[in-house]
């Protein structure tokens, strides 16, 4: 299998970095027992197109890796060839036409701080490192995201090689069978996209956060306020709960209620942060942090505190519109049974509207709740490694379905597109990859 010839890098096990260069690939730590047969990693398009024409001849599957943030690391497959398309990672802005586009591994934070330096904007996702390939696939939680909508929504064309190795470009009126595909698909699409078209926004005027934080001790007030309040939140807030042991790094077990607001008027900013300030439990909180603008790269890092390098992971999550009265007492099981910080409870505020865009992505809910297990030492993976996914099992019966963004499918099964867009998917990709080369989601095996 060593017989592909390509400008860019190709490994086989038979190389003595082959592990490493595979690991190497992957933001979570936790050992895993996969490997593929072949890491290629392409430097130009027909580098690409070769590799997916000799992972035919020689009968491999094929899996690609952008940023490496699949929790579950779902590019490193058995018996398949990874394609590494870390080489793609730049991108160019068109101010004039408010269009950008972008390689997969251009991250997520790189391309929102370029963005913002120009007065302009793009639903990135929340924290640094994470590539645009895997983000834009799988949906696109971003800032700003309640009022701009999924990410891919803000997509208007990909560059695709297709599983007989040809580049297509896909929009709304050509290959829009791709299009639709690849807004949801997340790490089951069939193809390989080598470049996204972005529509690009304005920046907004105002854009930062404010906090209220609370000892643990108030667990069922809080939850029960950000249930209350949740549905009048405006779209111009991401309003979610971070439960963890050390909250604001050196405190105690706690939640740190936060809101960042992105709003373009100074009413709009205002009638923003109206929940916090007329919160019925605002004398609780042992620390309120009003609205200011500490600037995004301060925000990403802010949010990695929550989300550091060289750990282990056990994720897992689900969306749920079940009385608050159901959710709190796993709530609290799930906060006494915390692994130690970096590891939490993430609770969304996500109120979605009607979506209007024809596109896979089909599962939300009014609330998202995503439990991170984090640890560093792999000894201790057998005492945390199922925390995630015990809890959520034990709450499926409240569950409508789960994000791709922070799936763990290769261990628990669940619903993430809707029924009828589920035969939708699987009626393209017949047309699209009907000898099967790219690996589907884990839970498909
Ligand atoms: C620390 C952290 C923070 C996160 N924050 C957010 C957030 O704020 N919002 C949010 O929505 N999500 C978030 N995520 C989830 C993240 O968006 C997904 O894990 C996403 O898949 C990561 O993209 P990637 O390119 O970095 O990862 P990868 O692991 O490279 O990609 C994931 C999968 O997508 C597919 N894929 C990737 N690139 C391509 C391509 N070019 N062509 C075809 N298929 C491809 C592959 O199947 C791959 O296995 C976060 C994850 C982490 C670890």
């Amino acid at each position: 299998m060593t017989d592909l010839k390509i400008q860019g890098a190709v490994l086989t096990p038979a190389d003595a970095g082959f592990k490493a260069a595979v690991l190497k690939t992957l933001f979570n730590q936790r050992a895993i027992d996969r490997l593929p047969d072949m890491m290629a990693t392409p430097e130009t398009l027909d580098d690409i197109k070769s590799i997916v024409r000799y992972a035919r001849a020689v009968g491999k599957k094929v899996s690609v890796c952008s940023g490496g943030h699949s929790w579950s690391a779902n590019h490193v497959r058995n018996g398949s060839i990874l394609i590494n398309m870390a080489r793609f990672n730049q991108f160019q802005v068109d101010r004039e036409k408010m269009t950008a586009w972008a390689g997969p591994a251009a991250g997520g934070s790189v391309l929102l701080s370029a963005l913002m330096k120009q007065n302009l904007f793009f639903p990135a996702g929340h924290c640094k490192g994470v590539c645009i390939g895997g983000y834009l696939l799988q949906g696109g939680f971003a800032w700003n995201g309640r009022k701009l909508g999924m990410a891919c929504e803000s997509v208007i064309g990909y560059d695709i090689v297709t599983a007989d190795g040809e580049l297509v470009h896909a929009d709304e009126k050509e290959n829009s069978d791709l299009f639709w595909a690849a807004k949801g698909a997340g790490g089951g699409f069939f193809g390989i996209v080598v470049r996204f078209y972005l529509r690009v926004y304005p920046k907004p005027k105002y854009a930062g956060m404010a906090m209220h934080v609370f000892d643990i001790k108030h667990l069922e007030d809080v939850f029960s306020w950000a249930y209350e309040v949740g549905p009048s939140i405006p779209d111009s807030v991401e309003f979610q709960m971070l439960t963890s042991k050390k909250t604001l790094l050196f405190c105690g077990p706690g939640i740190e209620a936060a809101a960042p607001v992105f709003a373009d008027t100074k009413d709009e900013l205002y009638e923003a942060t109206e929940f916090l300030r007329n919160s019925p439990i605002r004398k609780k909180a042992f620390f309120k942090m009003p609205f200011f603008q500490p600037g995004i790269d301060m925000m990403y890092r802010f949010a990695m505190t929550h989300y550091p390098y060289d750990h282990c992971w056990g994720v897992d999550n689900m969306w749920t519109h079940a009385p608050v009265s159901e959710l709190i007492p796993y709530l609290k099981q799930i906060a006494d049974t915390l692994p130690p910080s970096p590891a939490h409870i993430l609770w969304l505020n996500w109120q979605p509207p009607v979506r209007k865009t024809d596109m896979a992505f089909s599962v939300e809910d009014k609330i998202y709740i995503a439990l991170y297990g984090a640890w560093k030492s792999q000894a201790d993976t057998e005492r945390y490694g199922n925390w995630a996914t015990g809890w959520m099992r034990q709450m499926e019966h409240l569950a409508t379905g789960i994000q791709l963004a922070d799936e763990n499918l290769h261990n628990r099964p669940a619903r993430f597109l809707s029924e009828s867009n589920m035969t939708r998917m699987d009626e393209v990709r017949a047309g699209r990859d009907a000898a099967g080369l790219f690996n589907e989601w884990h839970s498909r095996g």
